[in-house]
């Protein structure tokens, strides 16, 4: 299969598929990696308000002494600046931690009830301002979408949700997919915890590559915009290293089969952060 690098979301904004995440990186980590990244030619950085980190990527972005425009940067809204006079600080004082004059990609992090309507209104201004290229949500349930797009203007172009072999969220995804609204996976690599399967190292070993590898490649072969997250350069480079294979379809249907709905974070339905 040639898998295309790039996701075009329905605004026409082209999306790589393949990023770096920065969760639990600080500062000067993150500098590092994501300097790293960009090196071994990833193009999309996936920070966040709450990872406290977005002055650092914004340093490695900086050093990392490529075009800005040929780099697709996300933050996120954080839950206790959600509403609207509120958003719109949080996302000023994101882009100014970043360095940046505009994000590619604005999410609101979770579905915080009975404000994240307010928190949109302010985020389809900002995308209307060209400061964010895109904007979304994350952790949203199709019941969320569904209470947002009551009186929201512009659909969210991505929804970000934990997504990975033993939690492949397929009734959600058909969703979006209908609604054409781009998936993209959190902890993707089951944050460390999958990559002994025995299954997914065999399988590895058919194509000569990592566990992490196949499970990237599963992402990527099932249409999901995926962020795995390391803070090592060998390994950056390992998963970006997955372009020149192919599962098949009963790999594909291999993996798809580790599915037990097991979550590693917090239920949208049932968080209290
Ligand atoms: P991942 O599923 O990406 O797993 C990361 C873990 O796997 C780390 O322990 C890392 O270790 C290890 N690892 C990575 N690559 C390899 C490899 N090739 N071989 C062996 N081990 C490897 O976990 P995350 O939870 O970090 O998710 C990815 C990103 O998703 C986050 O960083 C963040 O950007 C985003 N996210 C968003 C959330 C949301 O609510 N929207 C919630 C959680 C995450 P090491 O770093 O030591 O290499």
């Amino acid at each position: 299969m040639n898998m295309d690098k790039i996701k075009t979301l329905t605004n026409g904004l082209e999306m790589p598929r393949l990023g770096l995440g920065v969760w639990r990186v600080e500062n000067s980590v993150a500098t590092d990696a994501v300097k790293w990244a960009i090196k071994a030619d990833y193009r999309l950085i996936d920070t966040a308000t709450i990872y406290k980190n977005e002055a650092g990527v914004g340093k490695g972005i900086k050093e990392a002494g490529v075009d800005r425009k040929d780099l697709f940067i996300t933050t996120k809204l954080w839950n206790s600046d959600q509403g609207y006079e509120s958003t719109h600080k949080a996302f000023n004082d994101s882009l100014e931690r970043l360095g940046l004059e505009y994000v590619d990609l604005y999410l609101i992090h979770w579905p915080v009830e009975g404000k994240f309507s307010a928190s949109w209104r302010a985020m389809e201004e900002i995308y209307e301002s060209g400061r964010a290229k895109a904007i979304g949500v994350s952790n949203f349930h199709q019941h969320h979408i569904e209470e947002l797009m009551k009186t929201a203007k512009i659909k969210p172009m991505i929804n970000q949700i934990e997504l990975h072999p033993t939690l492949t969220q397929v009734p959600l995804r058909d969703y979006l997919a209908e609604e054409g609204i781009a998936v993209e996976a959190w902890s993707p690599l089951g944050q460390g915890k999958i990559l002994e399967n025995e299954m997914l190292m065999a399988i590895g070993k058919n194509h000569g590559k990592s566990a992490a590898q196949v499970i990237i490649r599963w992402h990527l072969q099932s249409d999901i915009i995926v962020i795995p997250k390391s803070v090592h350069e060998d390994r950056i480079q390992q998963n970006f290293d997955v372009f020149d294979f192919e599962l098949t379809d009963n790999e594909m249907k291999q993996i798809d089969e580790m599915n037990i709905n097991e979550r590693l974070g917090a239920d949208p339905d049932n968080f209290d952060f």
